[in-house]
């Protein structure tokens, strides 16, 4: 059986002393917990105060982007490098907040899935269909052709260390969460497709679910056989609901 992960994204919430505040109340709650992944993916400036907070612990820090160059004249941009440097290990990629609000595309993240394992990160690439695509029934294509064309080319080596998130566009923020069954069934279709670009190494990537995962759902989620963890935003912002999402977890 895959590992389970949990990992949380602040998005954009969070000053440094809230961080902290922050990583002090949850590690107290989790110091236990060893049987799954717990990571912390923070905005930008919190990273290096959550580093010395979280050394030597059980949790894992990641930045919810990053870009594809390793450094030059990239106005406002974090590289790999800079991660690495704050003892990030993951880094979120292709976020559809990002997609969405921010234009990236299909090409700039694979540019950034390919920088992020060549650094040493492990990419946590975040893939999803609205409302639309879904009522058309296009909902596994579009996630495939989001899958394919993040890892096309990747050695079967690099696709080891890739982490894959479903997050249906229209389950994010809204409360409505995927049926556990509508959820397997899309993690079960990228899971096929990754056995396209890898084969058999296609069952030791962990494929997350995200979407208003809450404490009171994550057990059922991760009942289904291809859901190995969750990529949780609004119910990781607290310490105390998100330690209680962790445990219902184990
Ligand atoms: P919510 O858990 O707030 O729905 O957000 C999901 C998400 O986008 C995680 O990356």
């Amino acid at each position: 059986k895959r590992r389970t992960v949990i990992a949380g994204n602040w998005k954009m919430y969070k000053t440094v002393s809230e961080a902290v505040d922050y990583a002090g109340k949850f590690l107290e709650e989790v110091r236990n917990v060893t049987e799954l992944d717990i990571v912390l993916c923070a905005p930008f400036t919190a990273l290096s105060s959550l580093k010395n907070e979280l050394e030597e612990s059980i949790v894992h820090l990641g930045a919810q982007n990053m870009a594809w160059a390793d450094q030059g004249a990239y106005t406002g941009e974090i590289s790999a490098q800079m991660l690495l440097d704050v003892a990030c290990t993951y880094v979120i990629l292709g976020h559809s907040e990002r997609r969405e609000l921010f234009g990236e595309t299909d090409e700039e993240i694979a540019k950034k899935v390919q920088k992020a394992l060549s650094s040493g990160l492990k990419p946590m690439l975040c893939v999803g269909e609205n409302l639309n695509v879904r009522a058309e029934g296009k909902a596994a294509e579009r996630v495939s052709t989001q899958v394919s064309r993040a890892l096309t080319g990747l050695s079967i080596e690099d696709l080891r260390r890739v982490i894959v998130a479903y997050e249906p566009i229209w389950a994010i923020g809204t409360g409505k969460t995927a049926s556990s069954k509508d959820a397997q069934e899309m993690c079960a279709s990228i899971r096929a497709t990754l056995s396209g670009l890898m084969g058999s190494a296609a069952e030791q990537v962990p494929i997350l679910y995200g979407g208003s995962v809450k404490a009171e759902n994550i057990a059922e989620l991760l009942a289904e056989p291809d859901i190995d963890g969750a990529l949780v935003g609004g119910a990781s912002l607290d310490p105390l609901s998100f330690a209680r999402l962790v445990h219902n977890a184990t």
